[in-house]
């Protein structure tokens, strides 16, 4: 004889409830993504960063009318770049400083969006600066730093050994400002990686799809470069600020009246 079967209410909740909740978080993390994308005005400057990619959200595609500058402040949480002499002054710190005033100095431009591979003090992979930039069709790219060695002191700007002359063009209007304003030394525009040249380039030259550039800011091993990095931090900002903007005015990539 068959059973008559009873339905177990309690078992059938055990099974579903825990999948209700999970159709329920989908809902919830979908909606954060398109909150993200929605959110980018594009008058004046505006600013976002690759913390939110993080949290899963992209920020927007580059929009016909934008000139969208990505600041790659450089190293970040466990990788502290270089230090000063006795090493109390972390390079990953300063990067953060210049970048940030930079982005303020942008702020005052129209039609500009400027987004920053980190706005804290955490890691990001190279690969994920790259992607940001990659991804959303970016005009521009600048990696700050700052250097180290023995001896030495002055600015240099890195860019890539092939297909660089908008590179060249975008690093030597920022050396030029640079110079104005007043620097222990230009060490030039070069080509390639630091240490060894077979070709090799920083990541962030090599693996970004447009125009970049990594500026060295100086020494953090040279007491003279640090003096003038902390006094003349704004007006580096503004320098480099601007250098990105007569770039894209000049070359006609940015158009301030669109
Ligand atoms: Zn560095």
């Amino acid at each position: 004889m068959a059973k008559k079967r009873r339905i177990r209410w309690d078992r059938v909740a055990l099974v579903f409830l825990p999948v209700l909740l999970l159709i329920l978080l989908i809902i919830v993390l979908h909606d954060d993504n398109g909150a993200g994308k929605d959110g980018s005005s594009l008058i004046p400057g505006t600013v976002s960063s690759a913390d939110s990619e993080h949290s899963g959200a992209m920020p927007a595609q580059k929009s016909a009318d934008e000139y969208v500058i990505v600041l790659d402040p450089g190293h970040g949480g466990g990788d502290g770049g270089c230090t000063n002499v006795d090493g109390t002054r972390l390079e990953k710190d300063d990067n953060l400083r210049i970048a940030l005033a930079v982005c303020d100095a942008l702020q005052k431009y129209p039609h500009v969006r400027v987004e920053m591979t980190r706005t804290t003090d955490e890691f990001v992979s190279l690969d994920d600066r790259c992607k940001l930039a990659n991804d959303i069709n970016a005009d521009v790219f600048v990696s700050l730093h700052r250097n180290s060695a023995e001896s030495g002191s002055g600015i240099e700007i890195w860019v890539n050994s092939k297909d660089n002359s908008m590179d060249k063009r975008l690093a030597g209007y920022i050396m030029e400002l640079l110079e104005d304003v007043g620097i222990s030394k230009n060490r030039g525009i070069r080509e390639g990686y630091r240490t060894t040249f077979d070709g090799d380039n920083y990541a962030v030259n090599r693996d970004t799809n447009m125009p970049s550039c990594l500026v060295e800011m100086g020494f953090m091993t040279s007491d003279t470069d640090n003096t003038y990095f902390d006094q003349r931090l704004d007006a580096y900002a503004d320098a480099i600020a601007t250098g990105i903007m007569e770039y894209g005015g000049d070359l006609g990539i940015y158009d301030a009246g669109t």
